[in-house]
């Protein structure tokens, strides 16, 4: 073709093996000069880490906006029945077209909503840790993904079903957690204790709830232990729908308590409010205050 650009379609079954192994054998066959991932999280993951293994740009098109995958440079893949985060290409451009993701079910949408609010804890984690450790910060990236947070708190009204306007202001939020991922080239300014917490219930629950319900859920309790102001975060979560309590979201109170307790396992090496753990009572009371288990305030 003379202009513009022949396409190769590959539908994939999940973020999985098979599915990589049947895009990188695309990409190898078509010498293809770029990817585009359209469709919700799993086939955004499988075009991110394909054209980064294979040294090729990437273009994210999401029909949902359930989390800040959709623009960060990290693909989570199944591996052996289980997701790991693996590295891979940040997008070149996004292209999404707020009709559809505001067409797609309203719970994606809150959770991708919670993800943008957990930013909120994963700062003040980046920000305890440069002054502990001396990690390498980024007031630049850490505002950016803060202001995308509060942006979304002062909004929570205007958040709601069937309204376009909702999608557009969740991607946009997403948009700047994922400019703010890589300017700090990690994703810090984003994901904190809140986030270990939400992969370690992946790992102990046969059923989790959605990343973005975890996360914010995860963000409460991490706002209560920095000393800061958890009820604007859960009052925000409450305006929009999203559950606010280990039983809305379907978690037994305990495998709250065992993921604040095992939470630091998931990456040691990334200092945050949990330190190197916490003890089950103080995993507990923290759950409890903020009445994420249990039913009192
Ligand atoms: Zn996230």
């Amino acid at each position: 073709m003379e202009h513009g650009y022949e396409i190769s379609l590959y539908e994939i079954s999940g973020a999985n093996e098979g599915s990589i192994s049947g895009t990188n054998r695309i990409i190898k066959e078509q010498n293809a000069r770029f990817a585009i991932g359209v469709g919700g999280g799993r086939s955004i993951d499988v075009a991110k880490y394909t054209a980064f293994s294979n040294g090729i740009p990437f273009i994210s098109v999401p029909t949902a906006a359930s989390h800040d995958g959709i623009v960060s440079g990290r693909a989570s893949i199944h591996q052996g029945g289980r997701a790991k985060s693996m590295e891979a290409r940040t997008p070149i451009a996004l292209i999404a077209d707020t009709g559809v993701i505001a067409r797609s079910p309203f719970r994606l949408l809150s959770a991708g909503y919670g993800d943008v609010i957990s930013n909120y804890s994963a700062v003040k984690d980046w920000e305890l840790s440069h002054r502990l450790t001396n990690e390498h910060f980024s007031t630049y990236a850490a505002v950016l993904a803060k202001m995308s947070a509060e942006l979304l708190i002062r909004d929570a009204e205007f958040i709601k079903e069937g309204l376009e306007e909702s999608a557009w202001k969740v991607v946009k939020a997403l948009v700047g957690g994922g400019v703010a991922m890589a300017i700090a080239g990690s994703s810090r300014p984003a994901s904190g204790a809140e986030h270990m917490f939400s992969h370690t219930l992946d790992h102990i629950l046969d059923k989790p709830a959605l990343h973005g319900e975890q996360c914010a859920l995860g963000s409460i309790i991490m706002m209560y232990l920095h000393g800061e102001d958890w009820r604007f975060t859960r009052d925000a979560m409450k305006k929009i729908g999203l559950g606010t309590t280990a039983a809305e979201l379907g978690i037994p109170d305990d495998m709250i308590v065992k993921a604040i307790v095992d939470a630091p396992k998931i990456r040691p090496e990334r200092y945050t409010i949990l330190g190197p753990g916490i003890s089950e009572d103080a995993a507990r009371n923290a759950a409890t205050i903020t009445g994420v288990i249990g039913n009192y305030y």
